[in-house]
């Protein structure tokens, strides 16, 4: 039997024996490419190929291509697991021509390879090509139509004419497009899974398992123009997608994609973390679960290692949706520790050989997605009740479904992404109110934007999208050499739109605008410059500078003397701080290169702040940093800043850059010109001996003496998988050490020690602090020991209304602490019960409320009563829906307040 990867190299090596070229596949997280979150097809890396944008290097090409298909137009999530041969991950193989050999051979090819070199029985293949669209004006493939029987010998009747859903591809609404052929193999009556679907016939495209696509040829011959109509293409193209993990499972002789070697050793694995058994059946709890974490444990370390992180957004709200979907599908086999992070090496194992970069990867990605489940295991289990609550609630009801508030309850607090609440609802046969949901989820980001669109607007004057179009670009490249410049001043932007004549005087704020600029506007994590720009008659005070339209340069800011005229001379001065951020931002290039000395390649920049105060930088890395790694890192910055190499900075072609080996941010678009700013090498040596070569627009020192220091003040986590690290360097760092100082010396003085001692006698205070403490807690335990008595005897006596126990009384004296502690003895004690205790402290009136869960579940809420009751000591209070609190002024009122609070619950609880 061949393996998976004899399959692929096969593949591979079939095709370089038609003369096609090796490449290979482009990273899952796509390059340059904004209009796709995740690679789907083969395709997308030939994309500007296609267009016309680009000349390839090769006329013929093969791949086997990362693919995700799980948003936007692809997208199989929902089949994952209920079928077996759906995917999210899934690897696409594929051969192409630009421009050179067309139909024929590819189809001819596509059979030698799957009937002679494969041995696949040409009796159970079926092909199917274009009938053509009469509204969409294109012809029928009468070409491939004829060329299979002739070609491949394909008795007439098993080419079947498709429409444009299955064989018309296109890119988009114009652009290259054509019709395409499908390979399908028939794999027995026995395979169909749709037997008791009433109607159902087994057939092409038919929908059941016994028919399934293993290849899809796709011929692009048309451009589609803006009017809708094809006009035939000068080239031509072939474009093939081939499934694997679909090829894998006929060559092995497997009902299921996941019985191969791509998905088995996996599924072994979860079955010895589980326990469980792996029974390969459909319709199956057990077995669905086994698939679909299969299966998503494979997206998750391709996706990861690409450069996708979990998060609330975009491509990493995709990732962790998915790692939650794996997490949730655990607890279905009795999972409810972290132990997706378990399966990775699996994977890395599987895969590695075809897939490198996986391997390099591996310990990151297990990191990234242990923290990942972690966190969201500490909310999963208390979201799952809640949702049974819901769900519970919905069975009974009439319309079955799970209110729109629910699922934004689990969405928002416990972190359950909608599909999955949506999955689970389905499998108890119950709908979603997706409406409600929607409006909620609407509501929410209304007010972040409500939020953003302030700050955006403090920033400056509003630029509507003409007045952007005519901005006037800046040359700015003085903002590499000099911190002061003359220039004109061609006008200003202010709340009315774009001047480029007249006057404005003192007081007025305006974006100024000149024709040349030594300020460096805000780009790549370095803050946007400030100073003055004056002139005979007056100075304009900048506050920052912005890049806006086509390198239009604006300097954002007030006029804070005298006025100016537009067209006049000026001169432009960079403030001092431009010296702190040179430093900052050489020392972030230090920063990135020290960590990957300590912590490995692994480390990739997720995003960074240069300015003249600190500097900061975001960094994949899934857990804190030791104290012994952040002197190390610290010690190796510091080694280069004594050593005062030089910097050097050069503009070249994009490709020479990445040959050089520079980094460049992830997901960052460059130009064809990029700047790189290469350390430890001056001018005239080769830049390849640099030791941190970076694509980087920003200023720098010369030399790195001059940064003067640096000092590591702050690591955290800003989210799963992402470490910052705030650092100081120069005046700043001066300022720092300065200041620590001082409080060193007053603490000497306080304690009357040397300062070498202080620690030493801090630490000894707290340590006597504690003793003292506990002590006082049991003294005072022993006097509220009497509480605790007093209010059993509150139990003992109270009224129950059904199981639950309504506990309602005064308490002698005692503090809010012990009170607290008797709330929460009873609300143990009683199971069910609604808690109200008043009690006089420190002369003041206090009440204390205090429910079970599920009375909260019930909507009943402990603020809602206490704020009810509160005006009746003349006080205020609220709390959460488990326990309030309230004080007032009047003690004489509590028992009044306590007897309205047990009208309150009575109420509540005959209501539900
Ligand atoms: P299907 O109709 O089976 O979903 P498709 O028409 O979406 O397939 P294409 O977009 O033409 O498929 O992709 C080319 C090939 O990639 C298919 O012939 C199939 O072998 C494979 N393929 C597509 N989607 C998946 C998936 N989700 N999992 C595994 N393989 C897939
Ligand atoms: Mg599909």
């Amino acid at each position: 039997m061949p393996s998976a990867k004899q399959i692929r190299s096969g593949f591979i090596d079939f095709f370089k024996s038609k003369g096609h070229e090796f490449v290979p596949s482009s990273p899952i997280v796509p390059i340059d490419d904004d209009t796709l979150l995740f690679t789907n097809a083969g395709m997308n890396q030939f994309k500007d190929i296609f267009l016309g944008l680009s000349i390839p290097e090769y006329r013929r090409a093969v791949n086997s291509q990362k693919c995700l298909r799980v948003s936007g137009k692809h997208n199989d999530l929902e089949e994952v697991g209920k079928d077996t041969y759906h995917h999210t991950f899934f690897e696409m193989l594929g051969n192409w021509s630009f421009d050179d050999y067309f139909k024929a051979e590819a189809i001819d090819w596509a059979w030698e390879l799957l009937t002679k070199v494969w041995g696949i029985e040409p009796d159970k293949l079926w092909a199917t090509v274009f009938q053509g669209d009469a509204e969409d004006s294109s012809p029928p493939d009468s070409a491939a139509k004829s060329l299979w029987p002739k070609v491949t010998g394909i008795p007439k009747e098993r080419v079947l004419f498709g429409g444009k859903e299955d064989n018309f591809w296109e890119m988009g609404q114009t652009g290259p497009c054509g019709p395409c052929s499908e390979i399908h193999i028939d794999r027995g009556p026995d395979m169909c899974d749709k037997k008791d679907v009433a109607g159902h016939k087994c057939a092409v495209n038919g929908g059941c398992a016994r028919f399934i696509e293993l290849w899809n040829l796709v011929f692009i011959q048309y451009n589609r123009g803006e009017d809708g109509e094809l006009v035939e293409l000068g080239a031509k193209y072939v474009d093939t997608g081939a499934g694997l993990e679909r090829i894998v499972a006929v060559l092995q002789g497997k009902r299921s994609n996941y019985d191969t070697d791509l998905f088995m050793p996996v599924i072994d694995c979860v079955s010895e973390i589980t326990g469980r058994k792996y029974t390969s059946k459909l319709n199956n709890k057990i077995d669905n679960a086994f698939r679909v974490i299969a299966d998503h444990v494979r997206s998750l370390v391709f996706a990861i290692t690409d450069g996708a992180t979990p998060s609330n957004e975009g491509r990493g709200y995709v990732i962790r949706r998915i790692l939650r979907r794996a997490s949730r599908f655990g607890r279905e086999l009795g999972m409810h520790e972290p132990f997706l992070n378990k399966l990775v090496p699996v994977v890395v194992d599987c895969l590695g050989d075809a897939f490198g970069e996986i391997k390099d990867r591996a310990d990151y990605v297990s990191m990234v997605v242990e923290s990942e489940e972690a966190a969201f295991g500490r909310t999963l289990d208390r979201g799952i009740e809640i949702f049974n609550t819901a769900a519970e609630q919905a069975q009974a009801s009439a319309e079955r479904t799970i209110s729109g508030e629910d699922a934004f309850q689990l969405y928002d607090t416990y972190g359950f992404p909608p599909d999955l609440t949506q999955l689970m609802a389905q499998e108890r046969n119950l709908k979603v109110d997706t409406a409600v949901f929607d409006e909620l989820m609407e509501e929410q980001r209304e007010r972040a934007r409500a939020a953003q669109s302030a700050v955006s607007f403090a920033l400056g004057a509003t630029v509507s999208a003409e007045v952007l179009k005519d901005l006037p670009p800046t040359e700015d490249l003085h903002k590499y050499q000099a911190d002061q410049c003359d220039s004109k001043l061609i006008g200003w932007i202010d709340k009315e739109g774009l001047k480029k004549q007249g006057c404005i005087k003192v007081g007025a704020s305006a974006d100024f605008i000149l024709d040349k600029t030594c300020f460096y506007a805000e780009a790549g994590g370095q803050v946007g410059d400030c100073g003055i720009i004056e002139s005979d008659k007056g100075r304009f005070a900048v506050e920052e500078t912005r890049k806006i339209g086509n390198n239009c340069v604006i300097h954002i800011g007030k006029v804070v003397e005298g006025e100016f005229n537009a067209g006049e001379r000026v001169k432009a001065i960079v403030s001092k701080d431009r010296d702190a951020i040179r430093k900052n931002h050489t020392a972030t290039h230090l920063l990135q290169w020290a960590l990957q000395q300590t912590l490995g390649k692994s480390v990739a920049q997720q995003g960074s702040l240069v300015c003249p105060d600190y500097l900061r930088f975001d960094f994949t890395w899934p857990k804190a940093l030791s104290s012994k790694q952040i002197k190390e890192v610290e010690n190796l910055v510091r080694e280069k800043i004594s050593a005062d190499s030089p910097v050097t900075c050069r503009v070249m072609p994009r490709d020479d850059a990445q040959k050089l080996g520079a980094m460049a941010l992830f997901g960052e678009k460059y130009g064809n010109e990029v700047r790189v700013v290469a350390v430890g090498v001056t001018d005239n040596d080769r830049l390849n001996d640099a030791f941190s070569k970076e694509f980087c627009g920003g200023t720098h020192v010369d030399r790195l003496g001059s940064i003067g220091g640096f000092k590591i003040i702050k690591e955290e986590s800003i989210s799963a998988g992402i470490r910052r690290i705030t650092a100081l360097t120069g005046e700043k760092l001066t300022e720092f050490l300065e200041k620590r100082s001082r409080i060193v010396d007053e603490l000497s003085e306080m304690l009357k020690v040397l300062a070498e001692d202080v620690t030493d006698r801090v630490g000894r205070l707290i340590k006597e602090n504690k003793k003292l403490s506990k002590e006082l807690k049991s003294a005072s335990r022993q006097g509220g020991g009497d509480i605790m008595t007093e209010a059993r005897q509150l139990l003992d006596g109270c009224e129950k209304i059904g199981s639950t126990s309504v506990i309602i009384g005064r308490l002698s004296t005692v503090s809010v602490e012990q009170a607290r502690e008797a709330v929460d003895m009873l609300k143990k004690k009683a199971k069910s019960a609604a808690v109200v205790l008043g009690f006089i402290e420190d002369g003041n009136a206090t009440l204390l409320a205090g429910l079970t869960d599920d009375l909260v579940k019930k909507s009943l809420k402990a603020g809602d009563i206490v704020k009810q009751i509160a005006p009746l000591i003349d006080g205020g209070g609220g709390g959460r829906p488990q326990m309030a609190q309230a004080g007032g002024k009047n003690p004489e009122k509590i028992n009044d307040a306590l007897t309205r609070a047990a009208e309150i619950i009575r109420e509540k609880l005959s209501s539900v």
